[in-house]
């Protein structure tokens, strides 16, 4: 009967898939099974009375016999009783991993321990393939979510491309529609203006034509002056209008040459001679050692002709305009002054406003473009302008500019 249970108990130990080994209590094996023996490659017969730390490799191996010493010693142990996960040697001199569940078994007179063996090797590669391809799919996630964010960020620049698009196509229709308006408005106020300085001309023209009589010479240039300053006139409306349109459109050649500003009064003055009304006189002064400029001629000119011309029409019979050129250290100052009507104190702040024109002056021709081309114009020279007025007393305009 003990036989046939031990037979039974021999025939389940050496079928078992797991390895089962046991070992004495200095660590010599004395017994493996067929399991034990596949894991480790070797024959029991070539294991069994050899020390188990053949079965381990370093550090195991030394520090094996150690162990065994100190348990028996404190009773405190490392692996028996409680299973862990350890390297195995296999004949073939590779390492492997494997549970070891280890328990102490105690027999009349001694005690032996029984390790069982449980292969681990498919179970870490398994681990090792699962890790592979977590780590192909981290790394294709990251990829992923890279290409994502690239995507992410071109769609909000092309966003923004096309918001910025959006503001310019908006900024250019504006622009368009203001352009559109200042034309209506010329047109308006042109075909206003036209009128008196075109019947001027037709008239003086008509009479012109009756004076056929060789000492009639005299009266004859009267009429000629009359039609040149009204076609003067009409050139200055002409020419206010496509300053501000270019000024509008942006588009003000601004080519630099080196000037005299004396010699540019002097052809401004003789240009308009005939707008002079009787005994009205333009002067001029320069104070300060006399230096040239580079600018924009054509600009400064149109300024500069503006703002005489002003002082013309808005001053009376006999009235005085003195243009005082100051050359300071780094800019020159250009005054133009007259004793004409001057601009009523509360209108003032609007004079550098498009079509403005002030109440004391409706009588007077003009499109209430001058000051503001002016204002404009000076600022794409660096330049600026102020003025003082006082209403019936005259008016001092005064413009500074860089040499450079
Ligand atoms: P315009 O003379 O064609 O009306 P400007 O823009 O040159 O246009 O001037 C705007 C307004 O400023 C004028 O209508 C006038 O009322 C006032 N103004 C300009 N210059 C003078 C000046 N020297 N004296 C008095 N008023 C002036």
């Amino acid at each position: 009967m003990k036989n046939d249970i031990a037979n039974k108990l021999e025939a389940i130990i050496e079928t078992a898939i797991d390895g089962i080994i046991t070992i004495s209590d200095k660590g010599v094996v004395e017994t493996m099974n067929r399991a034990a023996a596949e894991i480790f490659q070797h024959e029991s017969k070539e294991v069994i009375g050899r020390n188990i730390k053949m079965l381990m490799p370093e550090p195991d191996r030394s520090q094996h016999d150690d162990y065994l010493h100190r348990y028996k010693k404190t009773r405190n142990p490392k692996i028996i009783g409680i299973g862990r996960d350890v390297i195995g040697l296999k004949k073939d001199g590779t390492h492997f991993p494997f549970r070891l569940a280890v328990s102490e078994v105690f027999l009349n007179d001694r005690i032996i321990y029984t390790g069982v063996v449980h292969d681990l090797t498919d179970v870490s590669l398994a681990h090792a393939k699962l890790k592979k391809a977590n780590d192909v799919l981290e790394h294709k996630v990251e990829e992923r979510t890279e290409e994502l964010e690239k995507a992410i960020n071109e769609l909000l620049k092309s966003n923004k491309q096309l918001a910025i698009r959006e503001e310019d196509l908006k900024g250019a229709l504006e622009k368009e529609k203001e352009l559109n308006e200042l034309k209506s408005r010329f047109v308006s106020m042109a075909s206003h203006e036209f009128r008196t300085p075109l019947s001027t001309i037709m008239s003086s023209a008509a009479i012109l034509s009756r004076y056929t009589d060789t000492e009639q010479q005299i009266k004859r240039e009267k009429h000629i002056i009359r039609i040149k300053s009204s076609v003067t006139n009409l050139t200055g409306i002409l020419n206010d209008f496509l300053s501000l349109s270019k000024l509008e459109e942006g588009k003000v050649d601004l080519s630099l040459e080196e000037l005299n500003i004396e010699d540019l009064c002097e052809t401004i003055h003789q240009e308009l001679e005939g707008l002079l009304k009787p005994n009205q006189k333009i002067s001029h002064l320069a104070i300060g050692a006399v230096k040239s400029i580079t600018t924009v001629k054509r600009i400064l000119k149109n300024v500069l002709f503006n703002l005489i011309s002003n002082a013309v029409k808005y001053s009376e019979s006999g009235d005085q305009i003195k243009c005082k050129i100051h050359y300071n250290h780094d800019n020159v100052i250009i005054d133009i002054n007259d004793e004409g009507i001057g601009i009523p104190k509360n209108e003032q702040k609007y004079l550098f406003e498009r079509f403005f024109r002030a109440s004391n002056s409706e009588t007077i021709q003009g499109t209430g473009l001058g000051l503001h081309i002016v204002k404009q114009y000076l600022e794409r020279l660096h330049g600026s302008i102020t003025f003082e007025s006082s209403e019936g007393e005259g008016s001092t305009f005064t413009i500074k500019l860089p040499y450079k």
